[in-house]
């Protein structure tokens, strides 16, 4: 029981008002108070969910699906004793902790043809990213995601989980979302608008969620949504699809405004109902095809989930194309790039995938459809860090590592849990294998890409990035 979470008076009454018929205060009150259930989701980017399952079954591990994510699961484990961030799993991108409501609206995204794992596609408020890589996992690091935050602090770490759990496809940027109707408009094939909210759904989570909470300061970001909704509809091509969702669950800052879109632009488009999105989801379905998720029906945080189709072009009086700095990235010659996808190849038996650029010191493979975007948007940084230069040679990353690593065939060295641990603290390993190898290894756990190291006789020297050495408490 969470004794102190703060529901002041006036938002109950508030909540009161809205509740459907068929829910009760009472339960929402206590759901409210009950901590929230641990879950996570299998980034399939890097294992399957049976091989998961599997692996984490024999360490005590129960994972209990979510009905309405095929790689989400509820978890509870035998031993806490390792903070669920400090797995061997975790730290090699084998899962994402995520709320298990706030996988829907990624599972709404892809419930529709529309959405293609070889298009492009945004996602409006992106950090800290649990959505954008469920959606690289979706697309398969195929196509292109542009995954946009106007938060510099929470950029860094949309940046730090896309590097963990290997994603490739994905540009990120740093902008007020309303710029996409303006720079981009009818460009993306489909868009998630998981936007910024007063987050009344995740007092189970914050206990001082509602701390500030007032009708004024709803009213105040259900203008700011309602922008980003408009923008966001303007960036989607005539055929695309939308979803808009928040972790709140005021009307004002859900139905309303969508209700504002449809005022604006309703010939336009439709809403899809979703509630046959899983078994079960009509009991959060509202009359008009959204999910309005109390926490009481799923047990879960409070989430708002609606999809829209675009039938046709609109009037855009916002379009007004952005200011671009000089592009800094030349595409790589081919007598530069082949030969070092070859020595790529035979060092470690993996080719990597995307168009080679390079800046100054750099090497970069960024995403298949980056074509279509360049020199419309400025970015923060685009797809991958394949390599730094120097004057004899270059250093593959720790980021392509991550990306690649597991894929590999040859050119990696497996250690065992205590090596992995001094690894991941930061130290030289002196692995017990037979013979040591030369040059750059990719080292492994269990199958898994913890980093990159260099072999200096039979040491792996230690090439991990500082920011991620970790101090104790590490695997179980
Ligand atoms: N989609 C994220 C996820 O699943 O991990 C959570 C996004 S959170 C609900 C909303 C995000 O929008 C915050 O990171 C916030 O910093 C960002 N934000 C706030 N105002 C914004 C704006 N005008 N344009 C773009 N992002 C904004």
């Amino acid at each position: 029981m969470h004794d102190n979470t703060y529901l002041p008076d006036h938002f109950l009454r508030h909540i009161a008002a809205i509740m459907p018929a068929h829910l009760s205060m009472d339960e929402f009150v206590a759901s409210c108070r009950r901590p929230l259930r641990r879950s996570i989701r299998v980034n399939t980017l890097k294992i399957s969910v049976a091989a998961f399952v599997a692996r984490m079954q024999p360490l005590g591990w129960q994972l209990d699906p979510v009905p309405w994510c095929d790689t989400g699961f509820w978890l509870s484990r035998e031993d806490e004793s390792v903070p669920l961030g400090n797995t061997a799993e975790h730290l090699s991108g084998l899962f994402y902790i995520q709320e298990a409501s706030s996988m829907l609206p990624v599972t709404a995204l892809f419930a529709c043809e529309q959405t293609r794992r070889d298009g492009m596609l945004l996602d409006a408020a992106a950090a800290p990213g649990s959505k954008t890589t469920q959606i690289a996992a979706l697309m398969e690091n195929q196509g292109m995601l542009v995954a946009n935050e106007y938060s510099s602090s929470r950029l860094k770490v949309l940046s730090a989980n896309l590097q963990r759990c290997g994603v490739t496809n994905v540009g990120m940027t740093h902008f007020d979302a309303k710029v996409f109707g303006q720079w981009l408009p009818e460009t993306f094939d489909a868009i998630l608008l998981d936007a910024p909210c007063s987050g009344e759904g995740t007092v189970r989570k914050d206990e001082d969620a509602l701390r500030n909470w007032s009708i004024e300061s709803i009213d105040e970001i259900a203008a700011v949504q309602q922008g980003l909704l408009e923008s966001a509809f303007h960036a989607l091509k005539p055929g695309g699809v939308l979803v808009y969702s928040t972790c709140t669950l005021s009307l004002q800052e859900n139905q309303a405004v969508c209700q504002s879109l449809q005022d604006k632009f309703g010939d336009a488009f439709s809403f899809d109902s979703l509630a046959d999105l899983f078994p079960a989801a009509e009991k959060a379905c509202t009359p008009e095809g959204y999910l309005h998720v109390w926490p009481q029906i799923f047990d879960s945080e409070g989430f708002f989930v609606a999809r829209l189709r675009k039938q046709h072009s609109v009037p855009n009086t916002m379009f007004k194309p952005g200011k671009l700095g000089k592009f800094p990235f030349l595409p790589l010659p081919a007598k530069e790039s082949e030969p070092m996808l070859r020595e790529i190849e035979a060092a470690f038996g993996v080719v990597p995938q995307g168009n080679l650029f390079g800046r100054s010191e750099e090497i970069w493979l960024f995403p298949q459809l980056f074509e279509q975007v360049q020199g419309k948007l400025r970015f923060d940084r685009i797809g991958l860090k394949l390599a730094e230069t120097f004057k004899k040679g270059y250093r593959l990353t720790h980021e392509w590592a991550l990306a690649y690593g597991d894929g590999a065939s040859k050119g990696f060295v497996e250690l065992d849990i205590a090596d992995a641990r001094e690894f991941m603290m930061g130290r030289d390993v002196w692995p017990e294998q037979e013979a040591a190898g030369t040059g750059e290894v990719i080292v492994r756990y269990q199958g898994h890409t913890l980093g990159m190291g260099k072999w200096v006789g039979s040491r792996v020297k230690n090439a991990l990035p500082r920011e991620l050495v970790r101090d104790n408490n590490l695997f179980v």
